[in-house]
Parts: C-alpha cells; sequence; structure tokens
C-alpha cells in the first residue's frame, strides 16, 4: 500500500483530502495518505512551495516529489532533492489562466476601464473607438501548456497572436517564433505582451530596458508568469515614459508585495496577488492519482521536471 505524505501545507488538506481519497479510489489505488509520516516509509510527496519541508534527504525510498504548482523554481534547486520531481499540468490551471488571460487582454483591448471606474453621470460616446481584435497584435513569451493555451484562445477570438519559445513549436493558429531573433521580432510588433515562461536563470529579466524598448510604444504588458521575469526599474521607466501604456502585474519578486512598493500607488500599473490561475483540487487530485498509479506500476511520470532546464 503507497504511503503518501501531504507537504503542500496543513490549510490545503481540507480541500485536498475527499478529491484525493475519491481519485485514488476511482484508480484502485488503496494508500495510506497524512501530514505526518516517518520519512523513511514515504513513497510519494504531495508538495506546494512554502511548505516547511526542505529537507528531503530523509526520504530515502520516496518515489517522487509532487508540486502542486505548475512553476517549481522554489524547488528545483533544491541540493536534497535527488528524487524525480513532477509539476501540475491539469484541467483547471490551463482553463483558469486561459480565462484570465483573455479576460486582461479584453480589458485593455476594448478600454474598459473608463466606463468601469467613471459613471459620473457625463455621457461619454465620444472615447476612441477600439480596433477591432484583428487588428490588435498579441505576442505570447511562452508557448508551454498555459501560454499555448490561452494564445489559441486569444487567436480563436481573432487577435493576430505571435508565440516565443525556447524551442520551435507549431500552431494552426499562431505565428511560433524561438530564439534571441525570434525574441526581437515577437516584441516588435506587439501591442500587448504576456509573459507565461518559467522564471529560471535564463528568463530572468527577460524584459529589461533594451527588451522594453523593442515594443511599439504604449504597449501593454501582462505578467501572471513570475516576477523575475521583468526588471521592476526598467518597467516603471517604460511605464513613466510611456513606452509601456500599462502594466497588469499578478506575480512579484517579492510576495505578497511590499506595501511601500512602487507599483502599489503607480496609476499605469494594476496589481493582482497572484490570482491569475490556482491549482483546483478537483482538477489536481486527478494528475496526482495518476502520477501514483504510473509509480506504482513502474511506468514514467507524467510532467516531470528537467531540472537541467530548470523547468
Ligand atoms: P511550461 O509548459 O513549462 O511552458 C513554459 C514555456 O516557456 C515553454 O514554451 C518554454 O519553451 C518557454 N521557455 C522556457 N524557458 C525559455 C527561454 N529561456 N526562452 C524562451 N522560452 C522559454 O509551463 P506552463 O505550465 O505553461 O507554465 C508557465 C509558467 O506560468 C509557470 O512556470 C509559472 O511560473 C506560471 N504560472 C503562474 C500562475 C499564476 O497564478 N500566476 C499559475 C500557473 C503558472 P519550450 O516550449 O521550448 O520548452
Amino acid at each position: 500500500m503507497p504511503r503518501i505524505l501531504f507537504a503542500a501545507g496543513d490549510s490545503r488538506w481540507p480541500t485536498y483530502e475527499a478529491p484525493l481519497k475519491a481519485a485514488l479510489a476511482e484508480k484502485g489505488i488503496e494508500a495510506e495518505i497524512a501530514l505526518e509520516m516517518a520519512p523513511e516509509t514515504v513513497d510519494y510527496i504531495i508538495y506546494a512551495p512554502g511548505s516547511p519541508l526542505q529537507d528531503f534527504t530523509p526520504f530515502t525510498n520516496c518515489k517522487a516529489v509532487m508540486n502542486i504548482w505548475a512553476g517549481v523554481e522554489a524547488i528545483v534547486g533544491n541540493p536534497t532533492l535527488t528524487q524525480p520531481l513532477t509539476r501540475m499540468v491539469d484541467h483547471g490551471l490551463k482553463q483558469g489562466m486561459l480565462e484570465w488571460v483573455v479576460g486582461q487582454v479584453m480589458r485593455h483591448h476594448l478600454g474598459l476601464d473608463i466606463h468601469i471606474t467613471t459613471q459620473d453621470g457625463v455621457w461619454r460616446h465620444d472615447t476612441t473607438v477600439p480596433p477591432l481584435a484583428e487588428d490588435r497584435p498579441v505576442t505570447m513569451l511562452g508557448l508551454g501548456e498555459l501560454g499555448m493555451a490561452a494564445g489559441e484562445a486569444l487567436a480563436r477570438i481573432g487577435f493576430p497572436v505571435t508565440g516565443w519559445s525556447r524551442s520551435p513549436k507549431e500552431s494552426d493558429l499562431i505565428t511560433t517564433l524561438h530564439g534571441a531573433e525570434g525574441l526581437k521580432q515577437a516584441l516588435s510588433t506587439a501591442q500587448i505582451v504576456v509573459l507565461l515562461v518559467p522564471f529560471t536563470p535564463q528568463t530572468e529579466n527577460l524584459l529589461n530596458a533594451e527588451t522594453l524598448a523593442l515594443l511599439p510604444e504604449g504597449a501593454v504588458i501582462l505578467n501572471p508568469g513570475r516576477g523575475p521575469l521583468i526588471d521592476d526599474s526598467a518597467l516603471l521607466a517604460a511605464l513613466d515614459s510611456g513606452q509601456v501604456s500599462h502594466a497588469t502585474l499578478d506575480v512579484f519578486r517579492t510576495e505578497p508585495l511590499p506595501e511601500d512598493h512602487a507599483y502599489w500607488a503607480h496609476p499605469k500599473v494594476t496589481v493582482s496577488p497572484h490570482i491569475a490561475s490556482e491549482t483546483r483540487a478537483s482538477t489536481a487530485a486527478q494528475v496526482l492519482a495518476e502520477n501514483i498509479r504510473r509509480g506504482e506500476a513502474g511506468e514514467p511520470f507524467r510532467f516531470q521536471v528537467d531540472r537541467s532546464r530548470g523547468y
């Protein structure tokens, strides 16, 4: 009987307990699952960044550590972690991110704020008519599970979408680019840029003074990826000069974003508290149970992190 340690935070346990037990039972897996266990008896660890568990050395028989977040930057470099590491890829995360990105793009594309924030008895029929989606190029930086889904959803609405990734990608709906030259091209036409690359040493400060300058003047930045993808000082300078007209930021170098951070009060910045797409226990439990089934059957795990790439 596999023994599963739930180390994804005690506060999440009430939400995860029933869906996990149900998903395991559906796969015919009888398992013991608990918040505490003798480390050497643990077969699988369900994990989330921020967990007090940081030393994986005593888990000598553990077959996999399963991160319930998509991003693994907080655990991938842990030198005590020698077990296979998996990350979360599931319907809930993908659909949640697609909805967030489409919603944020539509906010800026249609200029919705003016009618939402200014209801003062003035009939503003003279506000600028927005271009149609087909005349509003959007660039997705990152064409993985989330970037591709969100990019293709935008393309289905009618936006000309260009996507950029590390390796070449194919899509019937969006123009795909990769590599350093690809990045220049992807940014040069983008009226709205969405960041959905992971945080690795290669992607830190991906948007910096030099790359922000490649954008057409007045571009909008949406960052549901990770805070360190953006050089904050360069973004603030680009906002102040008008090179960037607005930034909607869901993730930050320090979270929670410190109260005195310039982003909070900046008129061209929207701060959201890392809520773009939450892992939902109902859908995540299926993925966790399937990987436990695979582990027990000696099959390869799904969504295993490539530690040399860092994601
Ligand atoms: P993924 O499937 O691993 O996709 C990552 C994409 O980024 C891939 O297309 C990858 O290229 C590209 N990439 C990685 N390093 C690159 C580099 N150096 N240059 C160019 N492209 C690079 O990840 P995902 O599941 O889509 O998730 C993306 C990120 O979203 C996560 O890492 C996490 O940080 C963030 N996230 C945020 C929230 C939130 O609520 N705010 C929720 C979930 C996830 P290849 O295709 O060539 O590998």
